[in-house]
């Protein structure tokens, strides 16, 4: 008997991009992406012994990582790095202001990329672009990983959504954003009167309302699987945010929404792919 070939039943991507937040939030952020034999991590908090443990809890060993990208040169997302850079040998890709950073704390140079805001590389069939994002540390940036047939971003230390942080956003079918805080919360709650200033500024921190708002028009635009991320631990919940995102979603019920935590391992939701 003569079968035809089978071949691709659905229109989902070949290698469709896994998104993992490692861990969230202002003790320590990092994100595992991966796109069939590539495996990539935006940023490096807590320490380097953290972060192997949570890589080896996704089954990814330091040396299988194609590359690790820096979003700014915040402790939160780099203090992993001076002792973690010697164990990888990926490259690091910064900006050149956060590259300055990353060097004074003991990152060998010659083990980074400089990446602009607004350029991009090429590793194997995934290429990464990166977007500048409004936040108060000079050459902040956000990530977006793209194949031919599916994209991937994450966006957190997000002030405000502009036109960039968007376009890095729009189209991506995974996202990770920034669900730091609920307005309220902070307002009224015990924070010094600077800090709530701060992060509410247009360079700090995106809130409940404010990433709701976006996932709707991302969702308008293709986005399936949502992290929320970098929630504040005194002024948001986990609850807090997810019904945010889920109120504004309401009208997109194939959109999957968690949450991503502190201290544990948090992989997008699947609920389309085939
Ligand atoms: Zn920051
Ligand atoms: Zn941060």
């Amino acid at each position: 008997m003569i079968s035809e070939p089978a071949g691709r039943k659905t229109d989902a991507p070949l290698f469709p991009f896994l998104l993992t937040s490692l861990y969230s939030g202002s003790s320590g952020n990092a994100w595992l992406v991966r796109c069939g034999p590539r495996s990539f991590l935006v940023d490096a908090g807590k320490s380097a012994r953290t972060l192997t443990r949570a890589l080896a809890f996704c089954g990814v060993e330091p040396e299988d990582l194609d590359a690790v990208f820096v979003t700014h040169d915040h402790g939160d997302h780099i203090s992993a790095l001076p002792v973690f850079s010697a164990r990888v040998p990926c490259p690091i890709y910064a900006t050149e202001e956060t590259a300055s950073t990353l060097t004074a704390c003991g990152v060998f140079r010659d083990r980074i990329g400089i990446l602009p805001a607004g350029g991009s590389a090429r590793v194997g069939e995934v290429t990464v672009r990166s977007f500048p994002t409004p936040h108060d540390a000079p050459g902040s940036v956000c990530y977006r990983f793209e194949t031919d047939e599916d994209a991937c971003a994450v966006a957190t230390d997000v002030g405000r959504v502009t036109d960039e942080v968007f376009a890095c956003l729009c189209g991506c079918r995974t996202v990770g954003v920034e669900a730091n805080h609920d307005e309220e919360r902070l307002r009224s709650g015990p924070y010094p009167y600077p800090l709530k200033r701060r992060i509410l500024s247009d360079e700090g921190h995106l809130s409940n309302a404010a990433c709701a708002a976006l996932l709707r028009r991302l969702a308008e635009n293709g986005a399936e699987e949502v992290i929320l991320a970098h929630l504040s631990r005194e002024n948001n919940t986990p609850a807090l945010a997810l019904a945010a995102a889920r109120e504004a979603l309401s009208g997109f019920p194939h959109v999957s929404v968690r949450a991503a935590a502190p201290a544990a391992v948090v992989e997008a939701e699947v609920l389309c792919r085939r």
